[in-house]
């Protein structure tokens, strides 16, 4: 072994074992494979080129639901003035210890501070009061993408930095009925993406009133069970009742005449998701992405032999013209300076679905090799029509990977009524673990202290308790899904 780390296939895969320590496994695959790098701004990331490439096709893919269910982009000041922060109590209060302020323009103070956004619910709230006066005007369906700002103490590049980029909806409606609608067709339309599009099986479901946003009537989310056993929030939906048009007089003439206050909502999700894609589908040799958010599809690695470039490279490049052609991404990787070898292990690193290899003897046989990241299976592939063979694995890979997360998903998800039992599993690596509770918070918080284990949420098809509340022994109301979260 000791020979081995002379050879430049170690440089790319010196990557900490995932069973050694998830949390080191993943910063190395943030860095190596080049997605994010700390800046001088503590709590700062830098998205790298690669990263943000991932982040592009995310948003285009929700961009484009988005878009399908109504709803048009806007922007609004990064600013809000303090006074208008300070207009819904619980808002306030929830996101106060987080928020950055300004208090000097140039070389003057300010008279009125003014917080970097944590989230957009003030200002605009504000301009909703001024835009909507009839029930006409109604409903109001708008999404902003942009960055937002929360003084973390303690953070993993994409789970948690101090600015991050999300998008953020922000609607209103005339009546509540339709407000809740909005808020579950979100959610739904969350986690349609998560498992078509990231390839990452979640759990949708209400939040617990101690876990719900600041301000928020209730809160809905889409929980995710990454390799280590953990929970992540992917994504959050908000159905904020009249709490926030009352505080920022959102109101509106009704079908009857009268004066009455709109019903909101506000959901997003964020950069995370990328952490939630490292964390759902990497291995030891790095990350493992979905194809459907993978900046490159296919990497070509030509063989170098005898005179390659006279005769291996233009067939490399014919390749890559014909499958981006036909809508595939693909990189040709020609550098002179690395080995096939180098290559390979790089572009595993990097998580490319499917690598396509070619050297003289394939173009004899009018064949290349194709080589699947996630299973390492190989295949020689005719090259006349080779889009076709291409997307078909691509697809398969894509659904493979989902049914790789579910069945992971499933064996870590277990139930007990028994709180000795609950403990004892939230020792280890325990997953989902569901049971019954009784719905009080002071129940919640002492299982949070006691075992580190949160309420994740009460999904919708939550079976009914198995026996009384886990923590007090009465009566249980729900079966709520428990995790060590992130
Ligand atoms: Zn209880």
């Amino acid at each position: 072994m000791a020979e081995k780390s002379q050879q430049p296939e170690a440089l790319v895969t010196e990557i900490t074992p995932q069973s050694q320590d998830f949390s080191a496994w993943y910063l190395d695959v943030v860095r190596r494979a080049e997605l994010a790098d700390y800046s001088p701004v503590k709590g700062c990331m830098v998205i790298r080129p690669y990263g943000y490439a991932i982040w592009e096709l995310i948003q285009q893919e929700l961009d484009r639901r988005f878009k399908a269910t109504g709803h048009v982009n806007a922007y609004f000041p990064l600013f809000i003035p303090e006074s208008l922060l300070m207009r819904e109590a619980e808002h306030v209060e929830g996101f106060a210890p987080q928020v950055a302020w300004v208090t000097r323009g140039g070389t003057e103070d300010l008279e009125e501070r003014l917080v970097v956004r944590p989230t957009s619910e003030a200002i605009i709230g504000t301009m909703y009061a001024k835009w909507i006066q009839s029930w006409r005007d109604l409903p109001v369906l708008i999404n902003q993408w942009a960055n937002v700002v929360r003084w973390e103490k303690v953070t993993r590049p994409f789970l948690r930095t101090t600015e991050f980029l999300w998008q953020e909806g922000h609607t209103a409606h005339e009546t509540e009925q339709e407000a809740q609608e909005e808020t579950l067709r979100i959610l739904a339309l969350y986690k349609e993406f998560s498992e078509s599009v990231l390839a990452m099986p979640v759990v949708d479901g209400q939040k617990s009133e101690s876990e719900k946003f600041a301000g928020a009537s209730k809160t809905y989310s889409i929980e995710a069970l990454m390799g280590d056993g953990r929970a992540l929030q992917a994504g959050t939906s908000h159905n904020l009742g009249q709490n926030f048009a009352k505080a920022f007089t959102i109101q509106f003439q009704g079908r009857d005449k009268a004066l009455q206050h709109a019903w909101t909502t506000s959901w997003g999700v964020s950069t995370r998701l990328i952490g939630g894609v490292i964390m759902t589908h990497g291995d030891d040799s790095g990350l493992v992405l979905p194809p459907r958010v993978a900046p490159y599809q296919v990497v070509i690695v030509p063989i170098p032999r005898g005179n390659w470039q006279e005769t291996v490279l233009p067939k490399a490049r014919e390749i890559r013209d014909s499958l981006v052609q036909a809508g595939i991404r693909v990189f040709l990787d020609d550098r002179d300076a690395y080995t096939p070898g180098w290559k390979y292990a790089e572009w595993e690193m990097r998580g490319v679905p499917l690598r396509l290899e070619i050297g003289p003897k394939d173009i004899e046989k009018q064949q290349v090799v194709l080589v699947r990241r996630d299973t390492r299976a190989k295949a020689p592939t005719p090259v006349e029509g080779l889009h076709g063979p291409v997307g078909a694995l691509l697809d398969d890979i894509q659904r493979g990977l989902f049914e790789k997360a579910r069945a992971y998903r499933d064996e870590h998800t277990s139930a007990t009524a028994s709180y000795d039992e609950f403990k004892a599993w939230m020792e280890g690596r325990p997953g989902f673990v569901q049971a019954p509770w009784c719905g009080s918070a002071e129940c919640e918080a002492l299982i949070k202290s006691e075992t580190q284990a949160t309420i994740r949420n009460v999904p919708f098809d939550s079976p009914p308790p198995a026996g009384p509340c886990l923590k007090c022994g009465q009566p249980a109301t729900v079966t709520a899904w428990f995790a060590k979260a992130y």
